[in-house]
């Protein structure tokens, strides 16, 4: 269950950010930040994370730990 420890750890981040998202709320790149962790977590909930919306293909771990909100792989991002 690797996948799924990691994924916690992303929840986790995914928190913080959203927890700077509201604390900023006036911030107009931080209120975007808190939409792109929400869609996140539905996504892992979904078990859709982790995959480029674009081609369907499994997003890099290194590129989902620098943008965890992400929803592209490097070609189609
Ligand atoms: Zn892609």
């Amino acid at each position: 269950m690797e996948l799924d420890q990691s994924a916690v750890g992303r929840v986790s981040r995914m928190d913080a950010l959203m927890n700077q998202g509201i604390a900023e709320a006036s911030d107009r790149r931080a209120v975007t930040d808190l939409r792109d962790a929400i869609d996140a977590l539905a996504r892992i909930e979904d078990r859709t994370y982790g995959f480029c919306t674009g081609c369907r293909e499994p997003i890099p771990v290194a590129r989902l730990e620098a943008m965890p909100e992400t929803r592209h792989c490097a070609h189609c991002g």
